[in-house]
């Protein structure tokens, strides 16, 4: 039996024990989730300890390691995607099971290669431009800046710009571009050593770095450090609201170390001195904020409706309620449960199935749910890296998409699915021979 939780008590969440965790599924029954008796973690932020699941996704891979023929037949290693929420904090949370040194050092993801992205980043360039008047005697400095895919789009408007990224082989791509980079993970240290030597951001961003911090404090405190007085800064990051509304537990991976709602990107954030002024929802990633904060006694940037509006629909979800946590489990257990179920049904008529993409979030799905080549024959990938390859865990082959005409599957389960209606249109043709599409997220629907 736990002990009753104190911060639980501070914050007057409901108290749970050993006999009453439980979690209720989709169909109304009551199950009951692991509890954590002695706590293995602190949480990230506040240091409270974690007892509190928030899903338990199995062991699984590292979702970017694809695995080549020979690979096959040698042990992977795999680790717990065991998810807590914090119960002082409400910071939904991994440990960190791999150092993000290890993984991030030498990082194969060059931003400039996705199309959408680099719109995306052009048009972020263009509005915060305008609405923040920058210019030549501005400083944009951007924390994990990759190839320097966000950053051109200042200098090609001469507004000095300096990027940092940790990853030796992506920052040396922007310096060949003439982006001034440094080689660095951004923490206190960092902002210190810029800011000793007169380095101060008006406008600080990050884009999808937030969730890959291990090491939060010091990452808000090091923005606090280099923010010049009047200065922005601008955060994306995927939206726990999306994540839980629309059950997208297969974007939870070991790289995303945290999972942030407006409300805990508020407590976060103003522990450090700085505050949320505005808020926009994106529709990136299935589902994105972008934040924007300044120093909290900056008098010139007043608290916008939006944030206001946000935070209290995330107070109505329940955000600020363990029990609305603890009830994830139960919804994505029945994700898995109906999307066997289908494969099962379609395999016993004799059908054939196969997936289309190799994305992360689709390892985290197929791992937790056992799918392997028992259900799919392979699935299909357009990045030409990844053909030939197998997913890590499953073991599917990854094949080139021309496969799909060769082999005429009755099923073409989307892996992507944030990219669903793009991806039924390019391969419409299945249809030709009676086959039909599968999205599994947020629930299993078929579309003949
Ligand atoms: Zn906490």
């Amino acid at each position: 039996m736990n002990t009753p939780d104190k911060q639980a008590l501070q914050t007057g969440v409901a108290l749970r024990t050993a006999e009453n965790e439980l979690g209720v599924d989709a169909r109304g029954k009551l199950e009951t989730l692991p509890v954590q008796p002695t706590p293995f973690a602190c949480c990230r932020f506040c240091g409270a300890d974690l007892r509190f699941t928030f899903v338990d996704l199995g062991m699984s891979p590292l979702c970017e390691s694809y695995l080549n023929a020979a690979q096959l037949n040698q042990g992977e290693i795999f680790y717990p995607l065991y998810v807590y929420v914090c119960s002082k904090c409400f910071l939904v949370q991994l440990q960190e099971y791999v150092s993000a040194k290890s993984i991030f050092t030498e990082y194969a993801y060059f931003s400039s290669y996705s199309d959408s992205w680099l719109a995306h980043a052009k048009a972020y360039t263009a509005e915060m431009i305008a609405r923040l008047g920058l210019n030549q005697d501005s400083n944009v400095v951007e924390i994990a800046s990759n190839d320097g895919y966000l950053l051109q789009y200042f200098v090609a408007k001469g507004i000095p710009v300096l990027g940092i990224e940790p990853a030796g082989n992506v920052a040396q791509a922007a310096i060949e571009k003439g982006i001034p980079t440094i080689v660095a993970f951004f923490n206190r240290e960092t902002a210190q050593e810029l800011s000793a030597q007169g380095k101060r951001a008006d406008l600080l961003l990050g884009n999808n770095v937030l969730a890959q911090v291990p090491d939060l404090n010091s990452f808000v405190a090091g923005m606090k450090t280099l923010l010049a007085n009047r200065g922005v800064i601008t955060l994306e990051f995927p939206s726990l609201l999306c994540l839980m509304e629309e059950n997208q537990f297969d974007t939870i991976y070991h790289e995303h170390f945290s999972y942030f709602s407006l409300i805990t990107a508020e407590t976060i954030l103003s522990a450090h001195g700085l505050r949320i002024f505005d808020v926009e929802e994106l529709s990136t990633h299935g589902g994105s904020l972008r934040i924007y904060a300044c120093h909290t006694a900056d008098d010139s940037k007043p608290t916008g409706q939006r944030v206001g509006e946000l935070r209290a629909r995330e107070i109505s979800y329940g955000m600020t309620r363990l029990e609305c946590y603890s009830s994830f489990t139960g919804q994505v257990r029945e994700t898995k449960r109906a999307l066997l179920e289908f494969l099962i049904e379609a395999k016993r008529k004799g059908k054939t199935i196969v997936g289309y993409g190799a994305p992360g979030k689709g390892n985290t799905l197929l791992n937790y749910c056992g799918i392997r080549t028992d259900f799919l024959d392979y699935t299909v990938d357009r990045n030409p890296y990844k053909q030939g390859k197998f997913l890590p865990g499953t073991h599917i082959p990854i094949e080139s998409p021309e496969r799909i005409c060769q082999t005429k599957p009755d099923f073409l389960l989307i892996l992507p699915w944030n990219l669903k209606d793009e991806i039924m249109e390019q391969n419409a043709f299945i249809r030709d021979w009676g086959g039909q599409f599968v999205v599994p997220i947020p629930r299993v629907r078929i579309f003949p």
